[in-house]
């Protein structure tokens, strides 16, 4: 038998963190926060949480990482079990959470000094992707890519013979990142499974909404508009730029020096990109793509060459993001076109909401994450006994269990932050 806690994940978008207590030891995985005015941390325990065997962090983005030093604040002192690309990338999400907390007109409830208190350890030093390594005595661990972001893995733990399938954030749509699930030997039987359900029983597919977001970036620029896509440093910014370089070879690409920066990144270790996208894509970033500085940004974006700008602020919160935005609002032919989650209380969301901004502000999903067609192909080849439905709030899992369960699937769980889940 063993319990999972959701102290943050289920049922909302945001602080991923599942307390699992196993019979004689508990893990944690992810930790991270949410964006917004309340509940930004998850609920931690701090005396369960000082006697937890390890840490897991599936990857880097702060709805999975940024609550991790509250665990050394409260007297844990083991490690995080993660991927090196995952904490290299750790640093900016670091800084920018703290900025974003401070815009926000609160304090960081961690220090410095519990950020370098965080001891990483990396799967990938233990065993290949698919392979099973021991973490202690008794605690087994197995890992794979995800697709969702470079570095980013699902994990599959074993604990005295009762095997645990965690998703992390999932994509099986990414041009450039490999993605896969574990051999089914490993999962004949498998008790229990959390899986990535952000877009909850969503049935469009990435073919359908590509079409749909190139056909937006077509009119706008036959009308003489620019184009901006803010999007994260890291992800699908740079599937993005691949997409619009195919699409459109007269128009001009321009990035900024952070989305270069995360370019550089995600080529410098190939193990997480699919082997034979790695030539044809460098060779369209160097061929189509312009790296300029936030001011050259600006001065262009007044210029009548079209163009789309791609830069690394998908929430539009920094003073280089409203400097250009004042420069676009000039312009009503203009779109910027969010392309992921916005989050309440950001300068995107404030644009969303205005009736009359001054520019287009357009929506269009590029997926990271599972819907329905996902999560029902994982639920074929893993077949867990219990699934918990995660990333999204509650009404969307509710949505999507009964879909499932209509379709004939058992135990699919639907829950919030504070439910505790029993298996057997
Ligand atoms: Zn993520
Ligand atoms: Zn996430």
């Amino acid at each position: 038998m063993f319990q999972v806690e959701v102290w943050g994940g289920a049922g909302e978008h945001g602080r991923s963190c599942y307390y699992v207590q196993f019979e004689q030891r508990a893990v944690l995985l992810d930790c991270g926060v949410k964006k917004g005015q309340e509940e930004m941390y998850p609920l931690l325990d701090a005396a369960k949480a000082r006697e937890l065997s390890c840490v897991f962090l599936s990857h880097a983005h702060e709805d999975h990482s940024m609550a991790i030093p509250l665990l050394y604040r409260d007297g844990y002192t083991g490690v995080v079990w993660t991927t090196r690309s995952t904490a290299q990338q750790l640093d900016n999400y670091f800084a920018s959470w703290q900025r974003y907390v401070e815009d926000a007109g609160y304090e960081l409830p961690y220090t410095k000094e519990h950020i370098e208190q965080v001891r990483y350890r990396f799967v990938e030093d233990m065993a290949s992707p698919g392979q099973w390594f021991t973490i202690e005595p008794g605690l087994q661990a197995c890992w794979g890519p995800s697709g969702h972001l470079a570095g980013s893995i699902w994990l599959l733990l074993k604990n005295d013979g009762k095997t645990l399938f965690y998703s992390g954030d999932y994509s099986p749509d990414s041009k450039l990142l490999i993605s896969d699930l574990p051999s089914p030997e490993y999962v004949h039987d498998l008790p229990f499974a959390i899986l990535d359900a952000a877009y909850a029983d969503d049935e469009t597919g990435q073919e359908q909404l590509l079409k749909e977001f190139v056909a937006t970036c077509e009119r706008v620029l036959k009308q003489g508009g620019h184009v901006w896509l803010p999007v994260p440093r890291f992800g699908r910014g740079h599937e993005l730029i691949q997409i619009v370089a195919e699409t459109f070879p007269d128009t001009q690409i321009v990035c900024d020096e952070r989305l270069e920066q995360g370019f550089q990144t995600l080529f410098e270790e190939e193990l997480w990109l699919k082997s034979e996208s790695v030539v044809p894509y460098k060779e369209m970033w160097s061929s189509r793509v312009q790296v300029l500085s936030q001011e050259q940004i600006r001065q262009k974006s007044v210029g009548s060459d079209k163009t789309i700008f791609l830069t690394a602020d998908p929430m539009l919160q920094s003073k280089d993001a409203s400097n250009l935005l004042e420069a676009f609002q000039n312009k009503p032919e203009n779109a910027i076109i969010l392309t992921g989650h916005v989050y309440p209380g950001t300068c995107a969301a404030r644009l969303l909401a205005e009736e009359e901004p001054g520019v287009q502000v357009i929506r269009h999903r590029y997926k990271i994450h599972q819907g329905l067609p996902e999560v029902t192909r994982m639920l074929d080849q893993l077949k867990p006994k219990t699934t918990l439905l995660v990333h999204s709030p509650k009404e969307k899992t509710d949505r999507l269990q009964a879909k499932l369960v209509a379709q004939g699937y058992k135990n699919i769980v639907s829950c919030t932050p504070g439910d505790r889940i029993v298996i057997d």
